[in-house]
C-alpha cells in the first residue's frame, strides 16, 4: 500500500512520519495524578500494542506524576494541554516525550513563544490539534461540510505557519470533528498542503460499536489513501478496546502483521450447531492471549465452509451436530461439538510448534 511520506518526527524512542508503519495511540482515561493506575494502563496498552500514550495535564499534581509514570513505563509519553501553558511547560520539565495542546483555547501568544522556545531547546515534538468545537464558524459555514472542513485546515495551517515563524517545525497535526464527512475532508485536504505527519481520528465518536464504525468508516478511506502516520479510535471509556481495534484495522489492511486472522461464516439455516459465536469469540482470545497469528475459519456447515475457508491454516466446521476439524482446506478430525474448541486448541498448538 502506497503511503504519502511524510517529515519524521521523533516522540522519545518512537519515530513517526517518513515511511514509517503507522503506529496507534490511545490516552489514560484515569486523572494522571492517580499515577500508579496510570502506570498500569499504559503498560497494558503497551502490551496490546499502543506505541505511545496520551495523558490529560490539569494541575500541578498531574505535572508531578509525570517523573514518577516516566519511570515505570517503556512507551512515549504526550501530554495533552489545554488552556494553561504554564502546565506545558512544567510537563516539559517533568519528562514529557511529547505535548498536545489546541491552540484555539490559548490566548497568550508571549506564552506560546516561550513553549516553542522550550520545546525546540529540549526537542519536544508539539502536536496542533485543531478540533472543530474550538473553532469559531458561521451559521452559514456550519450548513456546509466542505466549508467546516476549509476552516479546521485553514485555522491549523494558520498555527503551522505562526510556529515555523517562530523557528518550531517538530509538528505533527490533527483535524478533528466529531462528523465523519467533515473529517474526512479536512484530512485530505491538509495531507495535500503539508509535509508534517498526521493523526487521524474522529473526535468524539462514541462508545463501543457505535464509536467502532464512526471511526472506521474515515479511517479506513484515509489509511488506503495513505493518509495518517498515527491512529486513534476514539472510545468513550475503553482505552484497550481502542488499542484492539487499531491493531484489527490496520491488520485487516495489510498494514499490521504481527496479529490472527479469525474467519467466520455469518450462518444459516444449515447450521446445527449451537454456540458457534461464542467459540469465534474463545478462540480469537486465545489466538491474541497466546500471540499466535494464523489464519483460522469457524464455520456452520461443511456444504460452503471448508471450501470458503480453505485458505484458513485449521478451522472448524459443523457437521449436523458435530464439527468437522480442518487443515488448509483437508478435513483432519470429526468431533463432538462439547470437545470441539479443545481439539480445535490442540490443533493450533501444534501448527504454531511447526509452523
Ligand atoms: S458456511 Fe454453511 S452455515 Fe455458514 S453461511 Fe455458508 S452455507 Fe450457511
Amino acid at each position: 500500500m502506497n503511503r504519502i511520506e511524510t517529515k519524521k518526527i521523533k516522540i522519545g524512542n518512537v519515530t513517526l512520519g517518513g515511511s514509517n508503519k503507522i503506529l496507534i495511540q490511545s490516552m489514560c482515561d484515569i486523572k494522571t495524578s492517580n499515577y500508579k493506575k496510570v502506570i498500569k494502563q499504559i503498560n497494558e496498552c503497551a502490551r496490546l500494542g499502543a506505541s505511545m500514550m496520551r495523558v490529560s495535564i490539569q494541575d500541578n499534581d498531574d505535572v508531578s506524576a509525570i517523573t514518577k509514570i516516566k519511570e515505570k513505563v517503556s512507551i512515549p509519553v504526550i501530554c495533552d494541554i489545554h488552556y494553561s501553558l504554564d502546565f506545558a511547560l512544567k510537563a516539559i520539565g517533568a519528562g514529557a516525550d511529547a505535548i498536545r495542546i489546541n491552540p484555539g483555547n490559548i490566548n497568550n501568544n508571549d506564552k506560546l513563544n516561550v513553549l516553542l522556545k522550550i520545546a525546540h531547546r529540549d526537542r519536544i515534538p508539539i502536536r496542533i490539534g485543531v478540533n472543530e468545537g474550538s473553532l469559531k464558524i458561521s451559521k452559514e459555514e456550519k450548513k456546509d461540510n466542505e466549508k467546516i472542513a476549509k476552516a479546521l485546515v485553514d485555522k491549523t495551517l494558520e498555527y503551522v505557519k505562526y510556529f515555523e515563524e517562530h523557528n518550531f517545525d517538530n509538528i505533527v497535526l490533527s483535524v478533528k470533528s466529531s462528523s465523519p464527512d467533515v473529517t474526512l475532508i479536512a484530512y485530505r485536504m491538509i495531507a495535500k498542503k503539508t509535509n508534517y505527519p498526521i493523526h487521524i481520528g474522529v473526535t468524539e465518536s462514541g462508545f463501543d460499536e457505535v464509536g467502532i464504525i464512526r471511526s472506521i468508516s474515515v479511517l479506513s478511506p484515509l489509511i488506503l489513501e495513505g493518509i495518517g502516520s498515527t491512529i486513534r479510535i476514539s472510545l468513550t471509556k475503553d482505552p484497550y478496546k481502542e488499542i484492539i481495534t487499531a491493531k484489527r484495522l490496520l491488520h485487516d489492511l495489510g498494514l499490521y502483521s504481527n496479529y490472527p486472522t479469525l474467519i467466520s461464516c455469518p450462518t444459516c439455516g444449515r447450521t446445527m450447531v449451537k454456540n458457534i459465536k461464542v467459540y469465534c469469540e474463545k478462540t480469537l482470545k486465545y489466538l491474541e492471549d497466546n500471540n499466535i497469528n494464523i489464519k483460522v475459519a469457524i464455520m456452520g456447515c461443511p456444504v460452503n465452509g471448508i471450501n470458503e475457508a480453505k485458505d484458513a491454516d485449521l478451522g472448524l466446521a459443523g457437521a449436523g451436530h458435530d464439527f468437522i476439524i480442518f487443515k488448509k482446506g483437508k478435513e483432519i478430525a470429526k468431533v463432538k461439538e462439547k470437545d470441539a474448541l479443545k481439539a480445535l486448541f490442540a490443533e493450533i498448538d501444534t501448527f504454531k510448534k511447526v509452523k
